[in-house]
């Protein structure tokens, strides 16, 4: 992504068993940054290339090069955007793929030592962070939410009450937000995690009773992190926050393929984007209520995703800052230097860039404040190594090149 920020990295499973009792072939080479794609059917000059900024592989040894274990995958990507957020900047970690690639892996991770992903391992270095810097002029909160977005539909995964369909608002200063949704203050790791734990299993059981899958769900936890200042003289308090999203996203998997069938693809009128009317202001206070859908709108918000990402990619290659930080939250509010964006400048593109259409999902308005100008994202693609998957991993290689 030309100039942006959004950092993308790769990232092969193992064979599952299932794979490896059919005598899988493995369609997937990686060499430093690349990653190349072979197609089973065709000769082996019809391999495609990417690069991304990491190629990571799992089924080899640590000696390999590409061997990446949920360590270095945190210390590659969790680590950096742990900085960015102490930095006062907003960040979101993606986790794209098809169903059973390695998202929640990569994010949640197993209880098992090393097997933890990103999510515990970041949480666990806040704290460490926190600990170490706190002083009397320095003082941190932390406070966490965790829900899930179902057919367009938002569910709190920490109020076990919470059915779906929480309204989604606009704050005119802050950006969208979810109306009643819990948001926890934490102190520790361990409350975190306990936290975390919930919602997990608040998640299966809810897709278990819906005979669904929580691969059809997009699941966001996030973690608002303040950092107060207090200047010894003046007595002056200033304070930035953070918003660390950690996504681990629904299936990328086509909605008539293995996981989503029986599900009637509907195409409606977008429950977000209100009537045209021509001459008419935006209202300054919007209040959206995401009606019951029926149907797959899990391929609609990761294209929109796509499209967004790609959007902000083209306003910053222009020189365009399309979404600004509220005015509070921004980096550099009161110590450290201020981010070099930069300047705002006109020309024929720039309307285009300007319009990014966060709009179009619920996921994509939900983290309007996470993907825009001034925020740090980061993409792990996870893919399967299998021949039988060759299609959606060619598909994810794709969609990943394309948020560069
Ligand atoms: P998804 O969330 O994409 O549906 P999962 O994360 O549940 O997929 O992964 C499917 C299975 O593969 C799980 O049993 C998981 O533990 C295993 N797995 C995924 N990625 C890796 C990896 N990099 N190393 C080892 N096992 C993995």
């Amino acid at each position: 992504m030309a100039g942006a920020s959004v950092k993308v990295a790769v990232r092969v499973r193992p064979f599952s068993a299932r794979e490896s009792s059919r005598q899988a072939k493995c369609v997937i080479q990686m060499r430093g940054n690349t990653t190349c794609i072979t197609n089973p059917k065709l000769p082996k000059e019809a391999t495609k290339h990417f690069t991304f900024d990491y190629s990571y592989w799992s089924h080899t040894s640590e000696e390999d090069p590409n061997f990446a274990s949920q360590r270095r995958v945190y210390q590659d990507i969790g680590e950096e955007m742990l900085a960015h957020a102490f930095e006062g900047y907003n960040v979101c970690i993606l986790a794209y793929g098809q169903t059973g690639a390695g998202k929640s892996y990569t994010m949640m991770g197993r209880q098992e030592p090393g097997q933890r992903g990103i999510i515990p391992q970041l949480c666990e270095d806040l704290f460490a962070r926190v600990a170490r810097e706190g002083s009397p002029e320095l003082s941190f909160s932390v406070e966490v939410s965790y829900l899930e977005i179902y057919c367009e539909r938002v569910r709190d995964l920490l109020n076990p009450k919470s059915r779906g369909g929480l309204r989604v608002r606009e704050h005119p200063l802050l950006g969208p937000y979810v109306q009643d949704l819990s948001r926890l203050a934490v102190a520790s790791f361990a409350d975190i995690a306990d936290l975390m734990d919930s919602g997990n299993k608040a998640r299966t059981v809810a897709a278990t009773n819906m005979n669904e899958t929580s691969s059809r769900s997009h699941a966001v936890f996030t973690i608002v992190f303040s950092q107060r200042r207090q200047d010894p003289l003046s007595d002056l308090t200033t304070e930035k926050v953070s918003r660390i999203s950690l996504v681990d996203l629904a299936g990328s998997e086509r909605a008539d393929a293995s996981g989503a069938k029986g599900i009637r693809l509907k195409v409606s009128r977008d429950p977000l984007r209100p009537p045209k009317k021509r001459g008419r202001p935006p209202r300054p206070h919007l209040s959206l209520t995401p009606p019951p859908q029926e149907g797959a709108n899990i391929n609609k918000s990761l294209t929109t995703l796509g499209k967004v990402i790609s959007a902000l990619a083209e306003a910053v290659s222009l020189g365009v800052t399309p979404s600004p930080h509220p005015p509070s939250g921004g980096p550099g509010d009161f110590w450290g230097d201020p981010p070099t964006l930069p300047r705002p400048q006109q020309s024929s593109k720039k309307k285009k860039a300007d319009f990014i259409p966060y709009r179009d999902s619920v996921l994509t308005w939900l983290l309007k404040e996470n993907l825009g100008g001034n925020s740090r994202t980061a993409m792990i693609a996870a893919l399967s190594p299998a021949d039988s998957s060759y299609e959606e991993t060619l598909s994810t290689l794709r969609y990943a090149d394309r948020t560069k």
